[in-house]
């Protein structure tokens, strides 16, 4: 997104708190509820900020949750969101946090929070980066660009040379690199991508993965913490709509079967990578429906409806990320005044 188009939108959001939130939020729209996201908790460590929209500052999740429970938001795990889904019981707003990925620092940072909150939270984890067998891919990019002052690659027989030596080169270069993973290539062809310019620029995986990610050990201890909730976000964290059926199948039942046995319990509740119409659409609804999953989350922007009752593999979020550091920016949000815009005019969100 632009910066003037994040401008535009934090202006408007800023006038809307202004104008009464209270009214929005018994406004239609804002629904029975939401389900929040959230990837990356730390402090801001500086740098250029490539990804920056996946991170938010342990500080700003403590004033958030301190907030919406003083606005009377009923915090809920991602089971009790689905029971008052599927009950009808709506006599109070209810908010389920998440996580996705199964980042470290959800231990270190946010957990913390949570707890201090008494706030139920549900991670998202992808077996295949847990293990080695994937990588965070757009994490290692952005090491690369962080650490380069160009780097090269070729595409369809050409090599392309990008100069990083600005923050604005790197994120133009970064730019350039996320739309060639993503869109000029397939996804066994991204990983490979990114895999060799890792070894063409000196960027160690295993480091990486080992210093961002939870490992089993950890995972198992969150699981028994009666806050935390381990949720599925398949194997290997590909985009599903560009896997065939087969393939997409069993990187959703694979993950429920992994976490299942590496865990004790098989998770009720999934996450699709990216989720965003690119990644999600009918057909990996249907297949997380007949995976058996009670609930599935997109990254489509939306509050909770009671029709969601009939569409739990299909449910919105709200991000909460590191553009929008406020806590009026995410009552604005909740509020589901900012959602037909992000949908085309629809005011009712599943894929
Ligand atoms: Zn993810």
């Amino acid at each position: 997104m632009s910066v003037i188009k994040t401008l535009m939108r934090k202006s408007f959001m800023n006038g809307v708190r202004y104008s009464g939130l209270s009214a929005l939020f018994s406004s239609a729209l804002s629904g029975v509820g939401a389900v929040l996201m959230l990837h990356h908790v730390r402090p801001d460590e500086g740098g250029t900020g490539l990804n920056r929209l996946l991170h938010i500052e342990p500080d700003f999740l403590d004033r958030l949750l301190g907030e919406l429970k003083a606005d009377g938001a009923r915090f809920v795990s991602m089971d009790e969101a689905a029971d008052r889904l599927k009950s009808g019981r709506f006599d109070e707003r209810f908010l389920a946090v998440t996580l996705d990925d199964g980042y470290r620092d959800n231990l270190v940072h946010a957990a913390p929070v949570f707890r201090a909150h008494g706030v139920p939270f549900t991670i998202y984890v992808s077996p295949g980066l847990t293990d080695g067998d994937a990588d965070l891919w757009w994490e290692l990019l952005e090491t690369v660009v962080e650490a380069s002052g160009e780097v090269a690659f070729d595409a369809a027989g050409v090599t392309r040379t990008l100069s990083c030596r600005t923050v604005r080169e790197k994120h133009q270069a970064f730019a350039v690199l996320m739309n060639h993973a993503l869109n000029e290539v397939d996804e066994d062809e991204q990983r490979a991508f990114v895999r060799e310019l890792c070894d063409r620029y000196g960027v160690d995986r295993e480091a990486h993965r080992r210093e961002a990610l939870l490992d089993w050990d950890e995972l198992r201890g969150l699981h028994a913490d009666p806050l935390a909730t381990i949720g599925a976000h398949t194997m290997n964290h590909f985009q599903l709509r560009r896997l065939d059926r087969e393939r997409a199948t069993g990187e959703i039942v694979r993950s429920a079967d992994v976490l299942g046995e590496r865990l004790g319990d098989r998770p009720r509740h999934f996450a699709y990578p990216y989720g965003g119409p690119e990644a999600v659409g009918a057909r990996e609804v249907e297949i997380a429906r007949e995976a058996g999953f009670e609930t599935a989350v997109t990254t489509r922007h939306g509050t909770l409806m009671p029709a969601h009752a009939e569409n739990m593999q299909a449910l919105p979020r709200i991000s909460v990320n590191g553009e929008y550091q406020r806590v009026g920016y995410v009552e604005t949000m909740l509020t589901g005044i900012t959602m037909p815009a992000a949908n085309r005019g629809r005011t009712f969100v599943t894929v």
